[in-house]
């Protein structure tokens, strides 16, 4: 069955005053955040951008959706989880001070910012999958948790999926520490022995006991590891690493699968807004203005998360006569999530567009 993906056209250039009014025309005419009810807690999943980045979806766009949930009398709040790689959001009050950097506070968006300290385990969730690859998929706790779930997405390339949308911004997104490590790779984090000082913060923080010091070094025991990535964020001199590479072109379907673990609950409850501005090649985990690939062309609204991916790869690949994700990333198509998505019965490679 074909979904409805509702379009407000963006113009090159067009000031951020006239991009808010398109917004909450799209908000309006697509009745995407009709599904709420009064006094529920909403969470509006979102990317708050690495230091020095400026492809995420900027907080007077948020506010837009934040104030019609306001009027609808339901409790929104913004929210990510940290992140595997080094870099200001990897912990939990350094990805807070960046957000509110970037604009991202109380006081801007009318609803509260939380980031979920992931190194306490209330705050994870564990949900049981059973897929190809992910059994039991862990998450961020207040977002299986919210009884609706907002996702507002950059649309860009992604070196590891190709590219990023609604349902990366979700099973990405939405996962632990642990659960991210558990999509990029099938293999324990290693030590850079370069790096290590011997200092043992990470042996006291392995849950397992599964690091020694070997001569003054950290050493993994990859059979012992459960793949918590713990010691990854509590090494202060970045000598323990992930192997990105090892999980290959599993991350996708993994990721879907991590998708499915917080949508399939939510099913009806979902909202996904995918912006289609300052499209870039890689994705906005990156400390750097990374340059547009694609003309700006617009912000898109669906109650369906694979729809709403597959129309944005098709206008962008439409207004560029090419795949520029593909092109950008050759080794990772990115129609492998949609396929597997719309496989785990998230939604519809089929959709009807609606302009507005
Ligand atoms: S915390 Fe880092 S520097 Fe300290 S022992 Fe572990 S790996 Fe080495
Ligand atoms: S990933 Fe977790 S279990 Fe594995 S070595 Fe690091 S802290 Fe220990």
């Amino acid at each position: 069955m074909k979904s409805k993906v509702f379009l407000a056209r963006v113009d090159e250039g067009d000031p951020p005053e006239l991009i808010r009014e398109k917004f909450a025309l799209l908000v309006r005419e697509s009745r995407a955040l009709d599904f709420v009810k009064e006094d529920e807690r909403v969470a509006l999943k979102l990317h708050f951008g690495e230091e020095a980045n400026t492809g995420y979806v900027k907080p007077e766009y948020v506010r837009v959706a934040v104030d019609e949930l306001l009027r609808k009398k339901t409790r929104p709040f913004l929210s990510d989880t940290n992140t595997l790689y080094r870099g200001r959001r990897m912990t939990a009050p350094e990805h807070q001070k960046l957000a509110a950097e970037h604009g991202f506070t109380q006081g801007a968006c009318a609803a509260q910012v939380i980031i979920p300290d992931d190194t306490q385990k209330e705050n994870i969730r564990e949900i049981e999958v059973n897929g190809k690859f992910i059994k039991a998929a862990k998450v961020a706790r207040l977002f299986a948790d919210a009884d609706g779930l907002v996702d507002i997405a950059h649309f860009k390339g992604h070196i590891m999926t190709g590219f990023g949308g609604a349902l990366k911004n979700v099973g990405m997104g939405c996962a632990s520490r642990e659960g991210k490590l558990a999509q990029h790779s099938d293999i324990s984090p290693f030590v850079i022995e370069q790096n290590c000082k011997g200092c043992s913060v990470c042996i006291e923080a392995c849950p397992v006991d599964a690091i020694t010091l070997i001569r003054e070094k950290a050493s993994i025991d990859n059979a012992r590891c459960i793949g918590c990535a713990t010691c990854i964020a509590v090494c202060p001199y970045m000598a323990i690493e992930v192997n990105w590479e090892a999980g290959g072109d599993k991350i996708q379907e993994k990721m879907v699968e991590y998708a499915s673990a917080i949508l399939l609950p939510k099913k009806n409850k979902c909202a996904f807004f995918n912006f289609l501005i300052k499209i870039t090649k890689e994705c906005d985990c990156l400390a750097k203005d990374d340059p547009r690939i694609a003309p700006d062309i617009g912000i898109l609204a669906s109650s369906d998360p694979v729809s709403i991916d597959k129309a944005s790869l098709d206008l962008v690949t439409r207004a560029c006569g090419k795949d520029v994700f593909l092109e950008a990333h050759p080794a990772r198509d990115g129609l492998k999530q949609l396929a597997y998505a719309a496989k785990l019965g998230l939604g519809s490679m089929e959709y009807e567009l609606v302009e507005v």
